[in-house]
């Protein structure tokens, strides 16, 4: 592998990934999104993540975990399939947000890694492969895992915070063999094999509980729908953060210098090496 050439960024415009459907697609080709979220103690954290999932036109969202009720009473086309095992056609799944730190979170983590399909694992999910390195065992090397963790997390998976936050990103991805995607108001997102995009947000409105539960139901959606995992984590950051710009201060760019709001439309993610 070559070492990435971080002094050339090349600007690419992540946000014309986003599958569109034609009139050839459906349900499936958009993406059959397993989540496994939330717990008695947090309720909400599945329906965010949820939230993320459906609102980024996932083909069809499978919910496995115990905030079944109260996801289906706020989102009715989701599918409630009770155990990760259950779930039938899952294309990829999101995990993490809520599930806890104790037993019942890492039986959720071990089912999805067992589950052999592409994976976005954030949150609880992170800490919980941070601290018991068996868990790594039940992932199957041929399928993509995306971690998506912020500062804190970040230190709790590889012992340190991040200093060189592109340098250590790419490191993280290498050493375990994962996407990460490091969050902030600088994400960066790092591939094992070397690629590297940052988006420099711009703005600070997803600086807020719940963001980061929304994101790993999106990035879901595009991973089940087949994208690049590298680009789906690109992509999902990009609307996400739009998103957020647009809910804190409506759909026109906020004008520069306003509180808070540098617009992050047309941002880009900058690929290095
Ligand atoms: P989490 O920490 O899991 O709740 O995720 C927070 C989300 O908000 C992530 O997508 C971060 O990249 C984003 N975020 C957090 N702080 C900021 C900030 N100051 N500016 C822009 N985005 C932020
Ligand atoms: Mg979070």
């Amino acid at each position: 592998l070559e070492a990435p050439d971080f002094s050339v960024p090349e600007a690419v415009d992540v946000g014309g990934l986003w599958p569109v459907p034609d009139r050839e697609d459906d349900k499936y080709t958009q993406g059959v999104l397993g989540v496994a979220a939330g717990s008695a103690s947090f309720p909400g954290a599945a329906m965010l993540t949820a939230a993320g999932a459906v609102r980024a036109a996932s083909g069809m969202v499978r919910y496995a975990g115990p905030a079944a009720d109260a996801v289906r009473e706020r989102w009715p086309e989701v599918v409630a399939t009770g155990s990760v095992g259950d779930a039938g056609r899952v294309q990829a799944w999101s995990v993490g947000p809520g599930i806890g730190t104790g037993g019942s979170g890492r039986e959720v983590l071990a089912a999805v890694l067992e589950a052999g399909r592409p994976v976005v694992a954030d949150a609880d999910a992170i800490t919980l492969l941070a601290s018991d390195t068996t868990l790594w065992d039940a992932r199957d090397p041929d399928v993509p895992v995306v971690l998506t963790p912020h500062d804190g997390e970040f230190a709790r998976l590889t012992g340190s915070a991040p200093r060189d936050r592109v340098a250590e990103a790419v490191r993280a991805a290498r050493r375990y063999d994962v996407v990460l995607l490091l969050k902030g108001n600088s994400t960066v997102v790092a591939a094992p094999d070397g690629r590297v995009l940052v988006h420099p947000c711009g703005q600070s409105w997803p600086a807020t509980a719940g963001s980061g539960d929304v994101l790993t139901g999106m990035i879901g959606k595009l991973m089940a729908a087949g994208l690049d995992p590298l680009w789906a984590c690109g992509c999902a950051v990009l609307v996400h953060a739009r998103a957020a710009e647009i809910a804190a201060t409506g759909p026109e760019p906020a004008p520069a210098g306003a509180a808070g709001a540098r617009s992050s439309s047309g941002a880009v993610g900058a690929p290095i090496g």
